[in-house]
């Protein structure tokens, strides 16, 4: 029994699914540890506060897997908060796995799901900034850095509430370890669950990239690209620059990886190897994939340093670092 999840913000997320874990309800638990995070403005790459495209408006992706016959998917969503919400909708009443742009609003408009605005102040505020420094959109995978016109790597504050139950009754979580911050923007919520029956669901939710072209979607709402379940086999979810990930087929390379045999912890160390030998990298490019075992075990790689993983199971909650690096840190 356990969940794991991307990034250290993903302690909180886990911490409010976990009551659905121990009850035997996976699918549930990652929908929930999702939506926490969708709906915490200072979590500045999934649902409200995430950084809108290079128009100025927030879209957010997302996907949720039980299984290769029972996954779903919405990308392009400008009006509802919660994708994987929306994605499960999709998976459980329609006979589809993917909507996407206004059709997959409308359709969550059909399915009652409340619309809620998703450009916050601080998000509406960097976009401005970018804009007035001559912001230029880049998601290319090869070839020489362009100006971002913003800075990825800037470490900022993280102010937001929380409900102390995680960090010793303070109202606040502690501030995020600078090398972690300084990939703050790349930070999808991806999140694995083995529940208390053996069930595996796995979830993904993200705002994409920073100023992203419009229509842009990455590897987040693909399924076995940013997120891929097989109950016989294992779960795998990825972060990071979704143009990397989906040149490989990112979760579903993973737990094709274990199927053959491999431990969670060399499927992610052959991926992230893979992805350092396949593009020409460049600096602002961060990516890690998270692998949760049929049996339990878990582990993780990232392409550099400053990843972590927020794992809760019966041992508690805590963040952990990831068992595989590719690279020396670009920054310094
Ligand atoms: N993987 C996400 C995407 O490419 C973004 C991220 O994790 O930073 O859309």
């Amino acid at each position: 029994m356990r969940i794991v999840s991307t990034w250290s913000f993903g302690l909180r997320a886990n911490e409010s699914a976990w009551p659905h874990v121990a009850a035997g309800r996976a699918l549930d638990a990652v929908e929930a540890a999702c939506a926490y995070a969708d709906a915490a403005p200072d979590i500045d790459s999934v649902g409200f506060g995430g950084l809108p495209d290079a128009s100025g408006r927030v879209s957010l992706d997302g996907c949720v897997m039980l299984s290769p016959g029972q996954c779903g998917s919405v990308a392009g969503l400008r009006t509802h908060l919660h994708p994987v919400t929306v994605a499960r909708r999709v998976m459980e009443r329609t006979p589809h796995v993917m909507l996407v742009g206004a059709d997959a609003d409308a359709f969550a408009d059909r399915e009652g799901l409340v619309q809620a605005e998703l450009l916050s102040d601080e998000a509406r505020a960097a976009y401005e900034k970018w804009r007035r420094e001559g912001g230029v959109v880049d998601q290319s995978r090869d070839g020489p850095s362009r100006t971002l016109g913003f800075d990825p790597l800037r470490p900022v504050d993280r102010r937001h509430g929380d409900d102390g139950r995680l960090f010793g009754g303070a109202t606040t979580p502690p501030p995020l370890p600078a090398d972690e911050a300084r990939w703050r923007h790349h930070d999808t919520i991806g999140c694995l669950a083995l529940d208390a029956r053996g069930t595996l669901a796995g979830g993904c939710s993200t705002s994409g990239t920073p100023f992203k072209v419009p229509g842009r979607v990455g590897d987040s709402p693909i399924i076995g690209h940013g997120l891929y379940v097989d109950p016989e086999v294992g779960a795998a979810t990825a972060t990071g620059t979704g143009e990397l990930i989906m040149g490989l087929c990112g979760a579903f390379l993973v737990v094709e990886s274990m199927r053959r045999g491999a431990t969670p912890a060399e499927a992610v160390r052959e991926a992230v190897t893979r992805m350092a030998r396949t593009y020409t990298l460049q600096a602002h490019h961060q990516a890690a994939f998270l692998a949760l075992g049929r049996d339990g075990t878990f582990a993780a790689a990232a392409l550099r340093p400053g990843y972590r993983t927020s794992v809760r199971d019966a041992d508690g909650a805590r963040a952990v670092e990831p068992d595989f690096v590719a690279l020396a840190d670009p920054v310094g």
